[in-house]
């Protein structure tokens, strides 16, 4: 019996991942890695909403961001690496797609709004921008995966994913109105209705305590910073604490880092994370810089490996290998698209023959 499948992905809006990533979508992807038939898909078409001018940069961040993935252990033996822009089907979907869902609703998704808003796009963002969600509709369906591992923040994309699958399958393969989504394919949709998996903290503050941590926000603790680096960008949260004997909030970005870094490491990192939590919401002698070098060790030490492995990918041979690895994992993702795309025509009454575009 074949694996169920997953597909999930990041956008190269920047060099590579953060921390945010690690525990809102990497951790599940390494855990299922085995169970599930995984495609891990680089949006790079999606970052030019943010970066059309900048044409060398989503190229080195696409470079970047899949040596990430193979810094933290995905496996492209066992999963499938795509890129987004040479696989047709994807924007083919899009387009069909874009019928399926209301315009204001797409203009209402509230990831869009906050996304809008935290990066100061005010009201020039380009046509395309908004259309990205309808994209990121055709990016998952292509694949039709039961899974899509993801940060919190994508939940209302995974939402609008699932309307225009349910849609489509009642629309044109004549499932009910009354048929649950789990049974949707068994009932001759072309589209499993799929879930999103979010991760074991959903939204990761950026160390500005504001803004969830994001590539472009400049907030983020990159998963190749050096040691250095990461406790620098450490002592510069500020919690407005005075003294280690001040009450401090249990729930602000420092006990939060507690809870995902320290409380990550096993029960006894679970039992620490629970004392520093306890001592620091009592005002138990416990000040913020101790608990930042405790921090830092703790993240230094998960992050430590993932620099190493990295650190073998440097240089164009590092990059001959990424473009191997990618090029592969594309044509394996097309075939699986392009029967999607060939399902879906045939429901939708175009399909008029084999395509043949030579
Ligand atoms: P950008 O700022 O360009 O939007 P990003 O940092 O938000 O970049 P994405 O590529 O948009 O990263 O997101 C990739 C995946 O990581 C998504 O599943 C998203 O939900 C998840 N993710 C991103 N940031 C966080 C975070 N701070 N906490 C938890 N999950 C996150
Ligand atoms: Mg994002």
């Amino acid at each position: 019996m074949s694996k169920p499948r997953i597909l999930t992905g990041d956008t190269p809006t920047s060099t590579g991942l953060h921390l945010g990533h690690y525990v809102g979508s990497l951790e599940n992807r390494l855990r299922l890695q085995g169970e599930y038939d995984c495609y891990f898909l680089i949006a790079n078409v999606h970052a030019f909403t943010t970066l059309a001018e900048k044409p060398d940069e989503v190229r080195a961040n696409t470079i970047g961001i899949v040596k990430d993935w193979l810094a933290v252990g995905l496996d492209p033996e066992r999963s499938t690496f795509v890129l987004q822009s040479e696989v047709p089907a994807i924007a083919e979907l899009t387009f069909l797609f874009a019928m399926l869902l209301p315009f204001n609703k797409v203009m209402r998704n509230p990831t869009l709004k906050t996304e809008i808003e935290a990066k100061q796009l005010g009201d020039s963002y380009p046509f395309g921008f908004p259309m990205y969600a309808v994209g990121q509709c055709a990016d998952i369906l292509a694949f039709r995966p039961e899974l899509v591992p993801v940060g919190e923040d994508q939940e209302a994309h995974i939402e609008m994913c699932r309307d225009v699958a349910l849609k489509f399958n009642q629309l044109y393969c004549g499932v009910g109105n009354r048929v649950p989504p789990e049974e949707h394919a068994k009932a001759g949709g072309v589209f499993p209705i799929p879930r999103a998996k979010v991760g074991r903290v959903g939204r990761l503050p950026g160390i500005d305590g504001v803004q969830k941590m994001s590539k472009s926000l400049g907030n983020a603790i990159f998963l190749y910073d050096d040691a250095r680096t990461v406790q620098k960008k450490l002592n510069k949260i500020t919690t407005g604490r005075q003294s280690p004997t001040e009450p401090g909030n249990p729930s602000n970005v420092l006990m939060q880092y507690v809870d995902a870094f320290i409380g990550g490491q096993g029960p006894e990192g679970a039992a620490r994370a629970a004392e520093i939590k306890r001592r620091y919401a009592a005002g138990d002698n416990i000040g913020d810089g101790h608990i930042k070098a405790e921090l830092g060790e703790a993240i230094n030490s998960l992050l430590e490996p993932m620099r190493q492995r990295r650190a073998t990918l440097d240089g164009p041979e590092g990059d001959a290998r990424v473009i191997d690895v990618i090029r592969r994992g594309t044509a394996r993702a097309n075939q699986v698209a392009e029967e999607t795309l060939s399902l879906a025509k045939r429901a939708m009454r175009l399909d008029f023959g084999a395509r043949t575009l030579g």
